[in-house]
């Protein structure tokens, strides 16, 4: 006597022998597939240079222009910000993770400046609407800055200073 899913049967022939044989061909499936698992660790074990894989973060990736990395703020030549306080990057940003609070500037071509510039890299998408926003090239994101890591959310909201701080090599600091 034997079990199938219909209940006990016999399955000296017809559909039980077809079900052993079935089962049978499966097994040949998994000890195939496993021997191709092997085969392939194998060889990446001993030819680890040729593998299309980095040992990051020993070895960086590098990426094209067009990667959107973490935002800066352009300076002007006395160093002070070029934003004007216009608003527009944080009117479009649609994830709404701008803060700029606008003072007036005592410069006689620069009617307000950015207080404080904040961005909350927790909300942001990165979209890039900013950037495309800003009608005075006050903002970019080609830090080629991806890696965000932190120990607080706090640490996540970067400010002014930090903004305007940022280099274009991809370093985290
Ligand atoms: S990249 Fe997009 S989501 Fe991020 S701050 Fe700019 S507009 Fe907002
Ligand atoms: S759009 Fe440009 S100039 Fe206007 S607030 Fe944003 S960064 Fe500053």
């Amino acid at each position: 006597m034997a079990y199938s899913v219909h209940g006990p049967k016999a399955v000296s022939g017809g559909a039980g022998a077809r079900l052993r044989r079935g089962e049978a061909f499966y097994l040949v499936e998994i000890v195939r597939g496993m021997a191709i698992t092997m085969r392939h660790l194998l060889y990446n074990m001993f030819h680890s240079s040729t593998m299309p894989t980095l040992e990051y973060p020993d070895e960086r990736p590098e990426h094209g222009p067009w990667l959107r990395g973490r935002h800066r703020l352009m300076k002007r030549e006395d160093g002070s910000p070029r934003c004007v306080a216009c608003q527009m990057c944080a009117t479009i940003c649609p994830a709404d993770c701008i803060s700029i609070l606008a003072q007036d500037d005592d410069r006689p071509d620069v009617e307000k400046s950015p207080e404080s510039f904040e961005i909350n890299l927790l909300r942001c998408v990165y979209c890039g609407m900013c950037v495309e926003a800003c009608p005075c090239d006050a903002i970019r994101m080609d830090t080629g800055i991806f890696e965000l890591a932190a120990d607080s959310r706090e640490a996540f909201i970067v400010d002014r200073e930090f903004l305007l701080n940022n280099t274009t090599d991809g370093v985290n600091r």
